[in-house]
């Protein structure tokens, strides 16, 4: 990061006078209220959309699930949150607060005490968080924004409705965008030769609540991340048989799994027939009744439209400098929360603020032809090492966590 006085050469130069900068954030999720946050403090106008009734994004729990079990219809009534009934986190609470506001127990028995506590413990403490900071006056709820664009003078405009109407949708000028969307909505699925004629069930982990649905069936379960982990022992309690689908697994885990007399690791899906048969990569086969995909999301940002400047490619949101700023439109449009496999919420809480020092002209990016040579030779290294593009925003092997990892006892 350069320091204010480099020069810059970025799509429009930074005023001096900061009084009228008007800023829009896209979601009101973890990353879109520190972000509000760290704007708010930068000293700008904020103003959060968030098209649900309540802050606090994927950690808004629900019971509904969408028309569409595999999640894929184009015009399926979108329900935004995976969360199922029995989650609880996977990271240590230490590890999920904000710098300046840790996410300590309460002494308060309406609260959930336990150091990887279930969801409704983090959505209690992301309100109390836009009540600490007063985000929660910044943010217009039920307010679905439905498209951002660039506009003469280089500056954005929003169009947003009221969530669920056919209004036509109010226009408004901002000086600067920061999307914080989240990407645990829209399902990537395994392709599955012979899927299409298959009799069986299929469902993705975001349309995944409670395990009675799979009462005495045979389930395979493609994955083998964490939610795929937590479903697979879940289900295994009420299910017949669960067979877990995995590309990676260790050496010598394949089969039965230990603790368990109705779960099984299989290496991948090879195919599936009619007859309801699911064959795997080393010959073994089932007769399944039900196909659970925890295969993961997609980015997809609907409403945005930047002249072909930042795209979604195989899962790759680029170009992105540092996985924020696209070099051509930075710092007017910029990303919080991209990045996958990191400690979520100091990540959102750094990218903010790097984003309101930038805004506010007390950092300076590097050129726009800096930022690019920069994305450039990201890029160059994911292709020499072999890294897919879809895990581009993939960070395990980046993040020095900083934080002591517990293990989660059930
Ligand atoms: P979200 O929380 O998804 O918020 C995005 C917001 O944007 C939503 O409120 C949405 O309604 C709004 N929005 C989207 N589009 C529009 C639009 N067009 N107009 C208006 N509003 C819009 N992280 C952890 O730290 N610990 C965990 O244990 C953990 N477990 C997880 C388990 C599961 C099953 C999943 C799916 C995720 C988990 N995560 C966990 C990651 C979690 O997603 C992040 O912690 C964090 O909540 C993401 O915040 P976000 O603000 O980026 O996105």
């Amino acid at each position: 990061m350069a320091i204010a006085g480099t020069p810059s050469t970025t799509m429009r130069q930074l005023p001096v006078s900061l009084a009228s900068r008007h800023v829009a954030v896209i979601g009101a999720g973890a990353a879109g209220l520190v972000t509000a946050r760290e704007l708010r403090r930068e000293g700008f106008s904020v103003v959060v959309f968030e098209q649900g009734d309540q802050v606090g994004g994927t950690w808004v729990y629900t019971s509904r699930v969408e028309s569409d079990p595999l999640g894929l219809g184009p015009i399926r009534a979108t329900v935004h949150s995976s969360l199922y009934r029995s989650l609880r986190t996977n990271l240590p609470r230490e590890c999920m607060g904000f710098r300046d506001y840790p996410f300590v127990s309460r002494d308060d028995p309406d609260r959930d005490p336990r150091r990887f506590p279930g969801h409704r413990e983090v959505l209690m403490y992301l309100k109390d968080f836009a009540r600490e900071f007063g985000i929660a006056e910044l943010v217009r709820l039920e307010t679905e924004v439905l498209h951002v664009g660039l506009v003469e003078d280089s500056k954005w405009k929003v169009i947003s409705r009221k969530s669920g109407s056919d209004e036509a949708g109010v226009d408004e000028i901002f000086d600067a965008v920061v999307v914080c969307n989240g990407h645990f909505t829209e399902p990537r699925v395994a392709e599955i030769p012979g899927v299409n004629k298959w009799p069986g069930k299929q469902i993705h982990s975001h349309n995944y609540r409670v395990p009675e649905p799979f009462q005495d069936q045979i389930v395979v379960l493609i994955g083998s991340s964490a939610s795929g982990a937590d479903i697979s022992r879940e289900i295994a309690a009420v299910a017949k048989e669960v067979h877990i689908a995995a590309r990676t697994f260790v050496d010598g885990t394949l089969g039965k799994q230990a603790g368990y007399d109705n779960l099984w690791l299989h290496p991948m899906i090879e195919s599936v027939c009619e007859d309801g048969t699911v064959y795997f990569l080393d010959g073994s086969f089932i007769l399944a009744d039900a196909i659970l995909h925890c295969t993961g999301y997609k980015y997809d940002f609907p409403f945005l439209e930047t002249d072909g400047y930042v795209t979604v490619d195989d899962n790759r949101v680029g170009p992105l400098y540092k996985h924020i700023f696209p070099p051509v439109l930075a710092p007017w449009l910029s990303f919080v929360g991209l990045p996958c496999k990191v400690i979520p919420f100091r990540m959102f809480e750094l990218q903010s603020k790097w984003i309101a020092g930038v805004l506010s002209n007390r950092l300076m990016l590097p050129s726009q032809q800096e930022m690019m040579e920069d994305v450039e030779a990201f890029y160059s290294s994911l292709e020499v090492s072999g890294t897919p593009k879809r895990y581009t925003h993939n960070l395990v092997d980046y993040q020095n966590f900083g934080c002591h990892f517990a293990v989660r006892v059930q």
